[in-house]
């Protein structure tokens, strides 16, 4: 099987599961409980808490343990807005993000805030131009991902901090799910930054959010407290635990790895577009991460190009595992400008550690045999 669908999810890496069974097996304790049981895991815990910071670069105290970026995302998004809500009403975010920001935003929106989405450019990057004559005194919060999932593009996370210097009432929340690590920024810069683990081969369900400063971001969950009040519910410690590990891992093999991404995305970019109805969304740009690519078969619908690869048991997907279902086009390729025939045909190639030239080279070959049958279709105009 050729899996080539990481931005989806990735496989967990072998340690990380044997770091999981482990922690299970040894430190169930409860990391609330003052029994020793409960003390072993709680410095578990914190040992993990202090190598994700060191590996991020940030401080452990700013590290909250999550279920994942949705719940991340959340906390952050309706915590500021909760936080904020008394010194303005405005809000920010775009069309580009993930739908556990979006959707987060627009219930805002139907509570009674006043949103904004900052235009896209046609290379897939905030308008900041357009951002700056957003920003306004009302303005308390805004959103713009790390790394967009669907096409790729880095977004400038750095400029618009700077930006920001002149509206500092503005929370900026950062989705760090497909960035973190692969395009180095410093977290410390922004308001909150949101993390989850099976995107860098740790497992599903655990994530964390940072947070720079606690009381700028109310809770909105309720229980037993255990993450500083922000997040309440016992903690998963083998998880995290996993998570940390996953981390560690993932930093050191990273620059061997995105060396092998490039020669991968240069692969299928020279092989494919040459064809002649292919169009390639991810183009190979300084701007762009190396290990998503999105292409068009414009007239063809990405369902049928990937239920075709995959009888030659190759992975790949639509737009995003996860776009919007209230859409029937993905909103990210519209906000960006494209048209509907390409947004309908188009395909995401995703790679992580474990992908290999030779699964490449195999989804170009079966890729080019697919493309001669639906060249005739579209040829034929049906
Ligand atoms: N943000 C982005 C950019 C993502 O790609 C994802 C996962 N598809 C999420 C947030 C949500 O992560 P999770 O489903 O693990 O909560």
């Amino acid at each position: 099987m050729i899996y080539l669908d990481n931005a989806a999810t990735t496989k967990p890496f072998d340690e990380v599961l044997d770091t999981f069974f482990e922690v299970n097996k040894k430190y169930y304790g409860n990391t609330a409980s003052i029994n020793d049981y409960g003390k072993t895991s709680s410095k578990l815990l914190e040992a993990s808490r202090a190598q994700i910071a060191k590996i991020l670069d940030i401080e452990s105290k700013n590290i909250y343990f999550t279920s994942g970026a949705t719940e991340s995302n959340n906390i952050a998004i309706l915590g500021a807005a909760e936080h904020k809500k008394d010194f303005g009403k405005h809000i920010i975010t775009s069309k580009i993000e993930h739908p556990s920001v979006l959707e987060t935003f627009r219930t805002l929106e139907n509570k009674g805030f006043k949103l904004d989405y900052v235009n896209i450019t046609e290379d897939g990057s905030i308008d900041l131009e357009h951002l700056k004559k957003l920003l306004n005194k009302d303005t308390i919060l805004l959103s713009v991902m790390h790394v967009n999932n669907v096409f790729g593009t880095i977004q400038p996370i750095d400029e618009i901090s700077n930006i920001l210097k002149e509206f500092p009432k503005v929370h900026f929340h950062v989705d760090g799910v497909q960035g973190v690590l692969k395009n180095k920024i410093n977290i410390n810069k922004v308001d909150s930054y949101s993390l989850s683990a099976h995107k860098f081969h740790g497992l599903k369900g655990i994530g964390l959010l940072y947070v720079k400063t606690r009381r700028t971001v109310n809770s909105i969950i309720f229980g037993g407290g255990q993450e500083d009040n922000l997040r309440s519910g016992t903690v998963n410690l083998p998880s995290i635990v996993s998570m940390a590990k996953a981390l560690r891992l993932y930093s050191e093999r990273l620059s061997e790895m995105n060396l092998r991404h490039i020669n991968y995305k240069k692969y299928i970019v020279e092989n494919l577009s040459n064809l002649k109805y292919v169009e390639i969304n991810s183009p190979i740009k300084d701007n762009y991460v190396n290990s998503i690519i999105n292409i068009s078969l414009p007239k063809i619908k990405g369902e049928s190009i990937i239920n075709s690869l995959n009888q030659d048991d190759i992975m790949i997907s639509t737009t995003s595992a996860c776009s919007s279902k209230k859409f029937n086009l993905n909103e990210a390729l519209h906000a960006r400008g494209l048209s509907e025939e390409n947004i309908k045909g188009s395909i995401r190639i995703s790679f992580s550690y474990y992908t290999t030239l030779e699964d490449v080279k195999y989804f170009v070959e079966k890729f080019k045999e697919k493309y001669e049958n639906f060249r005739e279709v579209i040829e034929s105009g049906i």
